[in-house]
Formats: structure tokens, sequence, C-alpha cells
């Protein structure tokens, strides 16, 4: 059977995970620019072009918000993520073990909402309750900034003192993280603190979107060391359609390079840890040059291909395109 054909009955048959998609602030500003159902509008076609059956939603506050609006624009974007589940017949909030099974049977695509860096708590632990008591049910500590849980890595380097691990507020909050059931994401936080997390923390976690630091050094990226953490611990690493973390050189920013990650990344873990962490973010950060390899959900299918020509069997690209974070989520609310 010729690879495009496959490639499309397992996008059919197979439900796909997208482990990062900044969903809080893209609707977030949608709505302030006066946009309505902004999911349904950007999103709804390409999931159901490539099969997306999940996706982790991302509370996201950017810089500009910081540090006295960060609280404001989290809750806001949690309420705008949910305003617009609601008004959906297509989408549904996924908390737990019995609405993700739910919506694996149904024809709803779920979403995870996850918050991507603690800065909205400050260095107030019990708001990780009230983000929880919302659906809030991940949590990366940092993005590529210092806060008052930990350093971030950049994606480049940048001129600056000693980093750092986690502070006690960090690992009072995984701890808390931890004890409420929610999942860690440890993409955006630097390798001290990295190191930190796993040794105050029991449970599997996950690198939500980032690629292989083998074949582009961003310290955004992971080293094969942490990868191999990542396999002991029963994580799933997403990787990231971003140009900028598949390479600094743009002639390497093609579907066979993004695909490379994809295998070095196998080479360490192997199928069941390695997921789809897509970072989509074109639409928040719009560029004569884009930032994103996908123009949008529908062209995951390249990948697919790409994947297929190299010799990798269905079965195991079924793993990578959703079946691995399936299996850490339902084994993370003990299904
Ligand atoms: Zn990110």
């Amino acid at each position: 059977m010729e690879i495009q054909k496959i490639a499309k009955e397992i996008h059919e048959n197979s439900p796909l995970v997208d482990a990062h998609l900044d969903l809080g602030a893209i609707v977030y500003e949608g709505k302030r620019r006066g946009e309505t159902r902004v999911i349904e509008e950007h999103f709804l076609g390409p999931f159901k072009a490539a099969g997306i059956k999940l996706v982790v939603g991302a509370i996201f506050v950017d810089d500009i918000y910081l540090p006295e609006k960060a609280l404001r624009v989290a809750i806001n974007q949690v309420e705008d993520v949910l305003e617009e589940i609601e008004e959906s017949s297509d989408l549904m909030l996924v908390t737990d073990g019995g609405s993700l099974e739910a919506c694996l049977e149904g024809d709803r695509i779920g979403i995870i909402l996850s918050l991507e860096g603690a800065d909205p708590l400050y260095d107030d632990l019990d708001l990780l309750k009230v983000f929880y008591r919302l659906g809030v049910r991940g949590l990366g500590l940092t993005w590529s900034r210092r806060n008052s849980a930990a350093d971030g890595s950049f994606f480049s380097p940048r001129v600056q003192g000693k980093v750092g691990g986690l502070t006690p507020f960090g690992v009072a909050l995984i701890r808390e993280a931890e004890a409420l059931g929610m999942f860690l994401d440890y993409s955006h936080l630097n390798d001290e603190g990295f190191l930190d997390a796993v040794a105050f923390s029991e449970k599997p976690f996950i690198f939500s979107h980032s690629n292989s630091r083998a074949l582009h050094p961003s310290m955004r990226n992971i080293s094969h060391e942490m990868m191999e953490v990542l396999k002991a611990r029963g994580g799933v690493i997403g990787m990231n359609g971003v140009r900028s973390l598949i390479s600094d050189e743009r002639e390497r920013h093609t579907i066979a390079c993004f695909a490379d990650h994809f295998e070095d990344t196998l080479k360490l873990t192997g199928y069941d840890h390695v997921g789809l962490g897509l970072d989509l973010c074109n639409l928040i950060m719009p560029r004569a040059y884009p930032v994103d390899l996908l123009e949008d959900h529908g062209q995951v299918i390249l990948i697919t291909e790409e994947l297929l020509r190299r010799g990798h069997r269905a079965a195991d690209l079924e793993k990578i395109l959703g079946g691995s974070f399936l299996r850490f989520f339902q084994k993370h609310w003990e299904l």
C-alpha cells in the first residue's frame, strides 16, 4: 500500500493527542479582539482533519502581564476556555479518568488544562487548589523565565548570573501538585531545576513540548540523560514543531529535520515515551517568517508519512501520534 494511504488510515483510525497548545492565551487574546468561538474557528477543522482527539491547553501569561496582572489574566484564560467548551458541541473538558474515557468513547475532542508556569500563583501555594478546582490538571513550574518556584530555560543563551534549582516554594509546589493529583510538566524548566524536581517528586512526568538537544543545542530541548530519566519514570516527551527548537538554520526547518528529532529521541526512549507537543503558536506570534513548522494540525500527516517512509511501523506511529500520551493520562488517573 502506498505511504499516503497508510498514513491516512492511521489518522482515521487512531486517536491523536497534542500535548501542548496555547489555548488559554489564544482564546484570551482572540476574545479581547472581539472574536467568538475562537477554538472552533481556528482549530476544529484541522483537529478533525488530523484525527486529534485530545489536546493539552496551556494557560500561559505573557511577560507584558507580569507581575501584577498574572493571576487575573490566568483566571480569565481558564474562564475563556471553559466558556468556549460549554458553547461547543464538539469539545469537552477532561479532568479525570471518567471524562477521559467518555471523551475516547464519544465524538467530542477533549481538552486538558495545564498551567505553563506558576507565575500566576506568585508564592501562594493555596492558589494551586483554586486552579485545580477550576479544572486545571497540569503544572509546569516555569516558562522560559525565573519565577518564585524555579529558573526557566531560555531558548538561546542570555547574559545572566548564576541560575538555580528549585526554591523552597518550588519544592512545596511540586509536592502539592502531586498530592492534588496534577501531572507535572518540565518542558521549560532549567537543568538544575529538573534534577531537583525529579529528586523531590515521585510520579511520572512529561516534557510536553521539547525536542532533542543532541540535534539542536537549545536549553529548551532535552538532553539524552534527561530522556533516560523520563523513560525510567514512565513519562512522555511531546515533540515540538516550533522552528527555533528544530534548528537555528532556516534550511533545516523541514519535516525531515523534525523527523530526525523524533528518531533521535526514540533511540533513547522507545515508542512508548514519545508523542506530539506541537506548540502551534502562529496565531499569538504572527511573524513574517512563521514560528511554526506546520501550518495547522492537518499537516501532522506529513510527519506520519515521513516516518513511514523511514520504515517505522503503523502500530508504533500510533503510539507517537497519541497512544503514548493517552496511556500516560490513563495511568495518571488510574483508569
Ligand atoms: Zn511553551
